[in-house]
């Protein structure tokens, strides 16, 4: 089996890399149970009682067999700029606090970024938008997101994706989707003490936070919000508490080069994110 060097660390790793192998930030290890199908991932979502142990056992699942075998496949035979280093090759965990009062959906791992390093949102054009965008509000620490042992630190923050396999063409299948929303939902069920405000990227996102609302027994509005960039839908908890729910364009490379998504567009939204999130917080 062939091992590069990571990038940064210069630690020698297969792709896909093994749990428990040393790669920075992974939470998992050859002791961490495998959901081989959607059942499997219900219970083992359903038990995981923090963020990261839901982080642990997501980055290890098997059970949407054409996903497992696309990141393995991109892991294996790599986009010729990175040939020289080695693929995460598994599904993405959360990312950032574990008690966030800003929890930000995205859509999937990009096949040569999360997909590559290991972590949302890091190392390819999407990741630069939005933690520049975070750390120009004031929720990241660093403007750049470079790989997973960069230092990068969320302020009141956290990252998930409903789907945390990077899929061909972006593209999850319905099923995919329905099998990794028990993922979404545990980290959803974890954090809603905390979380006062949902920013989804894309249509994609934004339905998928809103199920998973619903399925938290928090109160949708209907008839159901409509996505629409800078949108916002009111989501009452019924823990005396509500959560706003605000959407923006995603940072996809489509959305940025063609100025569908511009950085100002992107900044009035995470500074309305931001004072969401921060209003009445501990300060950082
Ligand atoms: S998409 Fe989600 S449920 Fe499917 S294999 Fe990946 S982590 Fe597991």
């Amino acid at each position: 089996m062939t091992e590069l060097p990571h990038p940064a660390t210069g630690q020698p790793f297969a792709s896909p890399v093994p749990p428990g192998s040393g790669w920075p930030g992974d939470l998992a290890d050859a002791t961490t149970p495998v959901a081989h199908d959607p059942a499997q991932v219900r219970a083992l979502a359903r038990s995981a009682r923090t963020p990261d142990e839901v982080g642990a056992r997501s980055s290890v699942c098997r059970a949407c067999p054409r996903l497992v075998a696309w990141r393995e496949h991109v892991a294996l035979t790599r986009r010729r700029m990175f040939a020289h280093e080695p693929y995460w090759g598994r599904p993405i965990a959360g990312l950032g606090e574990e008690h966030p009062r800003a929890l930000v959906v995205g859509l999937a791992p990009a096949a040569h970024g999360g997909n590559r390093t290991g972590r949302m949102f890091t190392g390819d054009s999407s990741g630069d938008w939005i933690i520049g965008g975070l750390h120009r509000a004031g929720l990241a620490g660093q403007p750049t997101s470079v790989h997973a042992a960069d230092g990068l630190r969320l302020r009141h923050t956290r990252i998930v994706a409903p789907v945390r396999c990077a899929p061909p063409d972006n593209k999850p299948l319905p099923s995919e989707r329905d099998a990794c929303t028990a993922w979404l939902d545990a980290e959803l069920r974890l954090v809603a003490g905390d979380v006062r405000v949902l920013l989804a990227l894309g249509a994609f996102a934004w339905a998928s936070a809103l199920t998973a609302a619903r399925r938290a027994g928090w109160a949708v509005p209907r008839p159901q919000p409509r996505f629409g960039h800078a949108a916002e839908a009111v989501l009452a908890t019924g823990a005396g508490r509500d959560v706003v729910l605000v959407g923006s364009y995603h940072v996809s490379r489509q959305n940025t080069s063609t100025g569908r998504l511009t950085r100002a567009m992107l900044d009035d939204v995470l500074r309305r994110v931001a004072d969401l999130a921060t209003a009445g917080a501990p300060a950082q």
